[in-house]
């Protein structure tokens, strides 16, 4: 399993100091876990612990000097970010384009980050095939084979306290496996929305490769258990 802590716009230096100690003394096995703080807090990450890597929570777009207030890929490369998450729905939110995610996308395999591409349907009563051309739209610029995940977070879900059945899960991973294996990818899937210590269990028996989790990572001591049981 492969679980993804995106820490939004939370905590601060002392909070991801604190989880160096916390992660290095933690025995993982057979998860992997990666962790997504704010960027001015990923220098503060230097966890020794094999199953646990950094992520960041969105990259630029153009790589070159004249992209004030931008983080590149290469950047995050010093930094020893190994994952990205891009196109999440706070993002896309606020503007994001899917011809911005595509780009996105695109830079960070150029660089070998590995992109954690946020796919999901805006309701619960969505029927429509948002979740289809969101994936077909992100891969968009890049080379079949190319290393990939994908977050299926239904938008609905985020933050809510709601979840969806196994179900509609499942249904919703079925079309976004048939999509990419259609456009010559096979990326991991992971299921992000209201995942909590409680729940995670049952997630779990949908046909997934993992969690984005954002409000439980907040919580180390729950987080952990997550990261231990899953
Ligand atoms: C997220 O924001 O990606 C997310 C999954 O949030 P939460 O776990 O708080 O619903």
């Amino acid at each position: 399993m492969l679980v993804v802590a995106n820490f939004k716009m939370n905590g601060n230096k002392n909070f991801f100091l604190k989880l160096n100690e916390t992660y290095e003394k933690l025995k993982i096995k057979g998860t992997n876990v990666v962790l997504c703080p704010p960027f001015v807090y990923l220098s503060n990450l230097n966890i020794k612990n094999k199953n646990v890597c950094l992520g960041a929570q969105d990259i630029s777009i153009v790589g070159n000097n004249k992209s004030t207030g931008q983080i590149g890929a290469y950047m995050l490369k010093e930094f020893n970010v190994k994952y990205c998450i891009i196109g999440h729905s706070e993002r896309r939110a606020i503007g994001e384009t899917g011809e911005m995610i595509a780009k996105k996308v695109k830079s960070a395999c150029e660089n070998k980050i590995i992109p954690i591409i946020c796919v999901g349907e805006a309701t619960k009563q969505d029927k429509s095939s948002a979740v289809k051309n969101q994936v077909k739209s992100a891969l968009k610029y890049l080379q079949p084979g190319s290393k990939i995940i994908f977050a299926y977070e239904p938008v609905w879900a985020i933050g809510s306290g709601q979840v969806p059945t196994i179900k509609h899960i499942n249904n919703k991973i079925k079309t976004i496996k048939a999509e990419a294996n259609a456009l010559g990818f096979s990326p991991k899937i992971l299921y992000g929305g209201s995942v909590n210590d409680n729940n995670f269990l049952q997630l779990k028996t949908a046909e997934i490769d993992g969690f984005l989790v954002g409000g439980l990572s907040l919580d180390t001591n729950k987080f952990c258990k997550l990261i231990m049981g899953v």
